[in-house]
């Protein structure tokens, strides 16, 4: 079984207007219609069930930006994934700014990974490199070492989502070269064998992420261990997310 394609968009926290309904309406009415993807737009939380509200009967699902492990408790500013799992298909957890804004460890990661899973969730687990990793020559061991560390606890894998991000292309319209993303999703893809068997490896999506747009979406999707995009700012952005989705589609779907 190869995996289902996927493209979700990370609004992180956006739109400063706070025009949630409008936003996802507009991209709904772009991405509806577009078969053989899972899309997914992940809003700020307090978003989710307004974004939720007008995804209705639409074919676009609504995932969080992060959940915290624990089901309850004196966790100020917190939402648990039991509260996203009313709410959600898929929460990212690991996004690169929570490493390094909030001090996230792999562990806390795969921590978080174990408790969306329990909870129904679809975690996109999100790994990728600094500069400094990558000029080292150290990036495939750092995001080998990473995404053992985040799925740690993770026994069955069958809705785990791998987001590759290389630090220094996100939001920053550096991407990464097709072909260096490609080396590094094969080496995921070759890792996930080792943690879960063929079979189970090749059924999770890998996507990239880092600066995506319709003008270079096309030869990621390309590469064979590309099942799809992990997108930051042209998620905001109705008809660009649409066309990115809809190239996916084309080569992938
Ligand atoms: C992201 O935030 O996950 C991301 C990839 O952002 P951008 O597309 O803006 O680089």
């Amino acid at each position: 079984m190869t995996a289902k394609p996927l493209v979700a968009g990370n609004w992180k926290m956006n739109p400063a207007a706070a025009n949630f309904t409008e936003l996802a309406s507009a991209i709904a009415d772009e991405i509806d219609k577009i078969d053989g993807v899972v899309k997914v737009l992940c809003p700020p939380t307090v978003a989710l069930r307004e974004v939720a509200t007008v995804l209705e009967g639409r074919d676009v699902l609504v995932g969080a930006q992060d959940g915290h492990p624990e089901p309850s408790g004196a966790y100020t500013g917190e939402v648990a994934m039991g509260m996203l799992g009313q709410i959600c298909s898929h929460v990212i957890v690991g996004h690169s700014e929570r490493r390094a804004l909030f001090g996230e460890t792999d562990h806390v990661v795969a921590q978080k990974a174990v408790a969306a899973i329990a909870n129904g969730l679809s975690p996109i687990v999100c790994v990728g490199e600094s500069l400094d990793i990558r000029d080292a020559g150290d990036a495939i061991k750092f995001v080998h070492d990473q995404i053992v560390g985040s799925l740690t606890g993770v026994d069955n894998p069958s809705s785990v989502v791998i987001g590759y991000e290389p630090v220094w292309a996100i939001g920053t319209g550096v991407s990464a070269r097709p072909d260096v993303a490609g080396e590094m999703a094969e080496s995921i893809r070759n890792t996930l064998m080792d943690l879960y068997g063929d079979e189970a490896a090749l059924a999770i999506p890998i996507l990239y992420g880092g600066s995506v747009s319709p003008e270079n979406i096309g030869p990621y999707i390309d590469r064979p261990h590309i099942n799809g995009a992990l997108v930051g700012g042209a998620s905001l952005k109705p008809n660009d997310f649409g066309q990115i989705v809809s190239l996916v589609a084309s080569i992938r779907g």
